[in-house]
């Protein structure tokens, strides 16, 4: 068998721990003599892991019991419409800041809608930094302003929360969600697609004050509104039962390991470790975020030519360095180093780094 460090954006790698776990219990799973993806998932065995996932986010969260967890299919795509859906309108519009391609779709389906502002964009400068607070013209009347708190493609991040006035703070995390501690009260609700950080694809986490979810709009119809998935704790109908067992287990893995606080010294490192080889490079490398916006979970940065990209990608691959290719829109290279990605690997790809420069 041939393991590969694995920088693809998502679905992205996960814990080998995890995936051993699963393998191993995958045929007869708690003395069912079924796996998890073949039993009811209003049986006990399934509705333990759903409701221990659950408490498990929350507590590496620190958030109490004034927040739900939500499971829901559709992707962070379908959270785009969900939310102007449920909560805006066109006298409290959803505000919006444009950081990069997701956060650009989110505020497409309020437009689409006719309750979308746009309370600050980079799009000018090529999404090279996320929006700086005094950038922010968040409305007063705004329902929600939404920001996509680490943009996957082009590798950037806040490093801030927003200062919003009193209105709820929304934000995309797929790609950062539990990769660091972050004071998550102060967000009314947070959403990821799991296949970035956090498991196989197949659900979205939603993480809301209760406050907010207990009663969508009458004219919604059900799979769209919040409250459907609130009353009936994520059971309405059939749940991704596999992916939400996976989250579990890799949540389990995170608090295990020494939760987020550890996450983050990982990643932190990880990082540096890819920014100093970039850096250090005399431009050979040159990275596209600018540096106090830069990604703790996507590296981005291009070569001196398209051909020497092509190159080092082929190499990279050779090296069992996969995935390393950067999204059509931005070009270039990107290394996803989420929280299941070794120090070890990101040492692999740095060395690699140099290794190419010198021979290029
Ligand atoms: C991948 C990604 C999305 C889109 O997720 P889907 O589950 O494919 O709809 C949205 N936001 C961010 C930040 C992402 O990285």
């Amino acid at each position: 068998m041939k393991r590969v460090y694995n920088f693809n954006p998502g679905p992205a790698t996960l814990p080998i721990e995890v995936l051993k776990e699963a393998q191993a219990e995958f045929l007869d799973f708690e003395n069912s003599g079924m796996s998890i993806t073949e039993i009811s998932h209003r049986s006990k065995p399934y509705e333990k892991v759903h409701n221990e996932a659950k408490a498990d986010i929350l507590e590496l969260m620190q958030l109490g019991d004034d927040y739900e967890v939500l499971f829901i299919q559709g992707g962070a795509s379908l959270q785009f419409a969900m939310i102007p859906l449920n909560f805006a309108t066109k006298e409290n519009p959803g505000s919006y800041a444009l950081s990069g391609t997701f956060s650009s779709n989110a505020y497409k389906e309020a437009e689409i809608l006719g309750v979308g502002k746009i309370a600050a964009s980079t799009k000018d400068g090529g999404f090279k930094r996320v929006p700086r607070q005094d950038e922010l013209n968040i409305e007063k009347n705004s329902a929600y302003f939404h920001v996509c708190y680490n943009n996957t493609i082009y590798g950037t991040e806040y490093h801030y929360i927003p200062e919003t006035g009193g209105v709820p703070l929304f934000a995309d995390m797929s790609s950062d969600m539990l990769s660091r501690p972050v004071d998550f009260k102060k967000f009314s609700l947070i959403y990821a697609g799991v296949q970035k950080n956090l498991g196989p694809a197949g659900v979205v986490i939603v993480v809301a004050k209760k406050s907010l979810i207990e009663k969508s709009p009458e004219n919604l119809p059900t799979m769209l509104r919040y409250d459907t998935f609130y009353k009936k704790n994520s059971l309405y109908n059939t749940p991704p039962a596999f992916s939400i067992y996976m989250v579990g287990k890799v949540v389990r893995w995170i608090k295990e390991s020494g939760g987020l606080e550890e996450m983050a010294k990982r990643n932190s490192l990880k990082a540096k470790i890819l920014y100093d080889a970039i850096d250090s490079s005399g431009g050979f490398y040159a990275g596209h975020a600018e540096k106090d916006s830069r990604s703790l979970m996507n590296v981005t940065f291009r070569l001196p030519n398209e051909e020497l990209e092509k190159k080092f990608v082929a190499e990279a691959l050779e090296n069992n360095l996969s995935g390393v290719k950067g999204h059509r829109s931005v070009g270039g290279m990107r290394a996803s180093i989420y929280n299941a990605m070794p120090v070890e690997g990101a040492e692999a790809l740095a060395e690699f780094m140099k290794k190419f420069q010198k021979e290029n």
